[in-house]
């Protein structure tokens, strides 16, 4: 069975309970989440009764395809957006429309009040993106598609890693071995950071050669069609100083520490503060300036965040990546990055690539 259905009742409930009736969805992954359609420039009205997509002739047959059943409003050529969303809202007869704060622009906001003076526009934020918090199976089964990938590709080009390639190529090479493995692409641009430069949390590749320095961190993950990985590891390529290990060392033990915290009923601030205390006891804590981790699903960032302030219980179905990192301006950085899942009882390491000291060397 389709768990789209079920997906739009969930949500229907939620508007029940914000007193919503109807939410106005134009997040187009959100879209994507509700109804199974992955084109682009429509909106899904979600009504008391239904919902309808608010398309296009273009998408047509498309939606025929993705979403049998679905009811669709078509704009025709010629007829603006908010003008078609603001006719399909009439037609539905709502006096009141929570909109995607998140993502309707203020212009698409004032155009679509204009076409409906007589319906309140209500401001929501994260709706949808709470119930994508949780993955049911099939999703949880693209995932470890996506991490099967990301995977598939590292191990490949780890063997076949020459020091005369610079970070571009080695990032290119990566790219086409997921693709080679089944991915539609990478799920974002691929970091490959050597020595100094992997003190840069979000490095660009450049021309600089893997020989430049004796350590390099690779960031990536795949794109498996809708779901994505996220992973990062760290090569050893020449002998290096014993700081490096040390930090190393304590990168790894603040991950483990993370991982091993995770279950329901814990919260998202309580596990980046296992890892945090763990890098701030070994002299590092202004060295790591950013959150834990995030959730990873249809988009590579969602929610929920592990990181500090973030009061959300973790739930079994959510899958949050944990990347711990220390970053040493002009020196270097380390970050582990793995996939986690939790389970009714504790959790699951998706990602399974080796990461010990040892298993850094090539
Ligand atoms: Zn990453
Ligand atoms: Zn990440």
């Amino acid at each position: 069975m389709l768990p789209y259905q079920a997906r739009c009742d969930k949500l229907r409930k939620l508007l029940k309970k914000s007193n919503y009736p109807g939410l106005l969805v134009s997040n187009r992954t959100n879209v994507t989440y509700l109804t199974g359609f992955t084109g682009e420039d429509s909106f899904l009205l979600v009504m008391p009764d239904g919902e309808v997509l608010i398309t296009d002739p273009r998408f047509t047959e498309q939606v025929e395809q993705e979403c049998p059943g679905l009811e669709m409003h078509v704009r025709l050529p010629g007829v603006s957006m908010s003008a078609a969303t603001g006719r399909a809202c009439g037609t539905a007869k709502l006096g009141r429309l929570a909109i995607e704060g998140d993502s309707l622009t203020v212009s698409a906001r004032d155009r679509l009040a204009d076409q409906l003076p007589k319906v309140e526009l209500a401001t929501s934020s994260g709706l949808v993106e709470t119930l994508r918090t949780i993955k049911d199976k099939s999703e949880i089964a693209a995932i470890r598609q996506a991490v099967r990938m990301a995977e598939e590709a590292f191990t490949t080009m780890r063997g076949r890693l020459s020091r005369g390639e610079s970070e571009k190529q080695y990032a290119n090479g990566l790219e086409a071995e997921m693709r080679r493995a089944g991915a539609k692409g990478a799920s974002f641009e691929t970091i490959v950071a050597v020595g100094a430069r992997s003190a840069l949390p979000h490095a660009r590749p450049t021309g600089k050669l893997l020989s430049e320095a004796g350590f390099v961190l690779i960031d990536w993950g795949a794109d498996g069609g809708l779901y994505k990985s996220d992973l990062t590891r760290f090569l050893v390529t020449a002998k290096i100083s014993p700081k490096l290990e040390r930090v190393y060392g304590v990168v790894l033990k603040a991950q483990l520490a993370a991982i091993e915290a995770i279950r329901p009923g814990v919260s998202c601030a309580d596990v980046d503060a296992v890892a945090r205390k763990i890098i701030a006891d070994a002299g590092f804590g202004k060295r790591f300036g950013h959150g834990l981790g995030h959730g990873l699903g249809l988009d590579v960032h969602e929610a929920p965040r592990l990181s500090q302030g973030q009061a959300t219980l973790l739930e079994p179905g959510m899958v949050v990546t944990v990347e711990p990192g220390i970053y040493l301006p002009g020196w270097g950085g380390v970050r582990i990055e793995d996939d986690v899942l939790v389970t009714r009882n504790g959790h699951e390491v998706l990602t399974s690539l080796p990461k010990s000291w040892e298993e850094c060397f090539i």
